[in-house]
């Protein structure tokens, strides 16, 4: 018999090891687009053909104004820290060794709110509509993840 099956389940090799972080998983072509996008380091955001708004998370009609046509434009990847928490227990293994970590919602300059992380970031530090910036996280050797670290230039400018 082997060892390991001697050993409580939660103590085997099996079981110790860390699993690969959850990657997205895109239910469509525009939620698939959106992160292709990312893997190439820009962050894009839908853009209204008929009234100019932004959108996201990426969807078929525009929320104002309900037209279909769109086009895909380039953030700026400057924002402000629009809410947070910070995590100190890991809801899946994989984020076990990233602790604490903070969740965030950014408010980018096209007016968009998108979930993410804070990296880079002193829990001194934060506060509402602290300005961040645009970073990529890569999660695995072939996904990055948008996310964003306190933009100090901008924020000693207020
Ligand atoms: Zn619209």
């Amino acid at each position: 018999m082997n060892d390991d099956n001697e050993r409580l389940p939660n103590t085997r090799a099996a079981a110790q090891k860390v699993p690969p972080k959850p990657l997205p998983r895109p239910q469509d072509p525009i939620e698939q687009e959106f992160w292709n996008r990312c893997q190439d380091g820009y962050l894009y955001f839908q853009r209204c053909g008929s009234c100019s708004t932004f959108r996201h998370l990426p969807r078929y009609m525009c929320a104002k104004c309900g037209s279909p046509e769109f086009s895909w434009e380039r953030s700026t990847g400057k924002g402000t820290l629009f809410s947070w928490t910070v995590t100190h227990q890991a809801l899946h293994p994989a984020f076990a060794e990233d602790l604490p970590f903070i969740a965030a919602v950014v408010e980018l300059e096209e007016g968009v709110r998108m979930a993410t992380r804070l990296i880079d970031c002193d829990r001194d530090t934060l506060e509402l509509d602290l300005p961040v910036e645009l970073d990529f996280e890569p999660i695995s050797p072939e996904f990055r993840l948008p996310v964003f670290r306190p933009d100090m230039n901008r924020r000693e400018k207020r």
